[in-house]
């Protein structure tokens, strides 16, 4: 077996780290940045988030324009219904 581990590795690394006071790195937030609009991340993780934005302007600024895609792309539609759908939905909504 060749597998590295390394997402246990990174995982104990973060153990490890989580007395010192250390900002979480701009990687580890945009990987963590969907989440954190979803407010899906955790507690600790959103906590760091908002001690890295609040000194770094790069990642702030990237969040704000990350979360104004992230919202324009939930506005639009998934597909685009193809205008025989729409016929057929026509048809089934006319009253007879
Ligand atoms: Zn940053």
């Amino acid at each position: 077996m060749s597998l590295s581990g390394s997402w246990f590795s990174r995982f104990r690394r973060k153990g490890n780290n989580s007395d010192a006071v250390s900002m979480m790195p701009c990687d580890e937030l945009r990987a963590s940045g969907s989440d954190y609009i979803d407010g899906e991340c955790e507690e600790e993780i959103h906590s760091k988030i908002m001690e890295h934005l609040g000194l770094c302007t790069e990642c702030d600024s990237w969040l704000k324009s990350f979360a104004m895609t992230v919202g324009l792309m939930r506005d639009t539609p998934e597909v685009e219904v193809p205008e025989s759908t729409m016929e057929r939905i026509r048809a089934i909504k006319r009253p007879e």
